[in-house]
């Protein structure tokens, strides 16, 4: 069975496919900068020579044929004809409260996908449009959604519920929905596996640390609180987002500043985080980190308010969940930043959290496990792969459907 993973954004296309037997890579690759000058496909077969070309890609179904030409190129494709797709995954951003898995793509899950666009008007519809022209130019194969949104579904009422008139939840649904779902849920399950337990039995806590950032409560193998919420700018400060701020600020600012509604909204999340309190240092990490290391003070403070932010969430989450068995880094930042790591985990012993240094400064983008022999806490290191979450759940989803 092979199986398509298509990310559509709004100005690129992410996909792998995956020949489920094994779960083995056929080929990946990224259309880049659609609508954009400059616009290119990068096609990754596995084996095979890597093939990159610059090409006029005006909109998303190009982008698409594209993606399936390469797919079936005779120098660099890697399979024969579109049939051997049994069918389609995408990564949809938002699920809202109606999904709490992954669906089959029908025309009543399309109408409620347009519905749910209000609630994120930049993530669904580039999503949705991948997924139609996927349908257009593949048809007859299924195509399943995945939500970013679906594996905090779990999360119960007094968790997901601001102290806001109830009214407005009533009306408009507003409530914490939580992102980088299928993350949390696939690196939560693979530590699990890893310590030959049931993910029923443990208590977890997922740190997805990337450009964009999440922290989960996994507690009998369901999400029970996430630090994203309704947006995807509340919890630990981000690449450019400003994580838990008072809401307080917002008028005072807006008044104080003479702001209009989108200022403000770009200030949040476009010039917050790492970039606005280092001063326009970066958003990116690695030049955090570098700075620091040259004894950059706009840049230690920028590190020092994301690792408190971090130790909060984790001690929440512990007395949340009564208890912690394991912890888990993933994500750009979470798979590849030994200081952050020992950074967060040090001072935590009081919950049962002892890191080794050896392990976790050895460690070079492999899963492991990176806590000493005496922590009761196990901390482990675990790339995570969306795409392949999303593989599985299509698969499963196909297998039902076909059975
Ligand atoms: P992601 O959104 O998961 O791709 O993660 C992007 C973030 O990971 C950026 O802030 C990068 O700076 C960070 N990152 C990637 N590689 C490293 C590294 N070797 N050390 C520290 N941060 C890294």
């Amino acid at each position: 069975m092979k199986i398509l993973v298509v990310n559509s954004g709004s100005s690129s296309i992410k996909y792998r496919l995956f020949d489920m037997a094994d779960e083995s890579l056929l080929a990946n690759g990224l259309v880049e900068r659609i609508g954009i000058q400059g616009s290119l496909i990068n096609h990754y077969p596995a084996g095979k020579d890597a093939f990159i070309k610059e090409i006029e890609i005006p909109d998303h179904r190009k982008g698409i044929e594209l993606v399936i030409d390469a797919l079936l190129d005779n120098k660099y494709g890697v399979i024969k004809s579109i049939s051997e797709i049994t069918a389609v995954g995408h990564r949809v951003v938002h699920g809202g409260e109606k999904y709490s898995g992954s669906v089959l793509l029908n025309d009543d899950v399309m109408d409620t996908l347009n519905e749910f666009i209000e609630l994120a008007p930049l993530h669904n519809p580039p999503n949705i449009l991948g997924i139609k022209v996927c349908q257009e130019l593949l048809p007859g194969i299924p195509q399943v959604g995945v939500f970013d949104t679906a594996f905090h579904q779990s999360i119960p009422e007094q968790a997901f519920l601001y102290g806001l008139p109830y009214s407005f939840y009533e009306k408009y649904r507003i409530r914490r929905y939580g992102f980088h779902g299928t993350s949390h849920k696939y690196v939560a399950q693979k530590a699990a596996e890893i310590l030959g337990k049931d993910l029923k039995e443990l208590k977890v806590i997922t740190c997805h640390l990337g450009n964009g950032s999440s922290i989960t409560a996994v507690k009998e193998g369901k999400s029970v609180d996430t630090s994203l919420g309704f947006g995807t700018i509340s919890g630990v400060i981000m690449g450019t987002r400003c994580g838990d701020i008072d809401p307080a600020i917002i008028p005072y600012l807006m008044e104080k500043e003479k702001l209009s509604f989108k200022e403000i909204n770009d200030i949040l999340y476009k010039k917050s985080g790492f970039m606005g309190l280092s001063e326009g240092i970066s958003s990116d990490m690695r030049d955090l980190e570098a700075q620091v290391s040259n004894g950059n003070k706009r840049a230690k403070r920028t590190l020092d308010v994301l690792y408190y932010g971090l130790k909060k969430y984790i001690g929440a989450y512990t007395a949340a969940m009564n208890g912690l068995d394991v912890l888990v880094f993933t994500a750009g930042i979470g798979e590849n930043s030994p200081l952050l790591r020992k950074t967060v985990c040090e001072g935590l012993s009081f919950f049962g959290i002892e890191i080794d240094d050896k392990k976790n400064d050895g460690l070079k983008g492999k899963k492991a496990i990176i806590s000493t022999e005496n922590s009761k806490v196990k901390i482990f290191v675990i790339p995570t792969d969306e795409e392949l979450m999303i593989a599985h759940d299509t698969a499963e989803i196909c297998n039902n459907f076909n059975g």
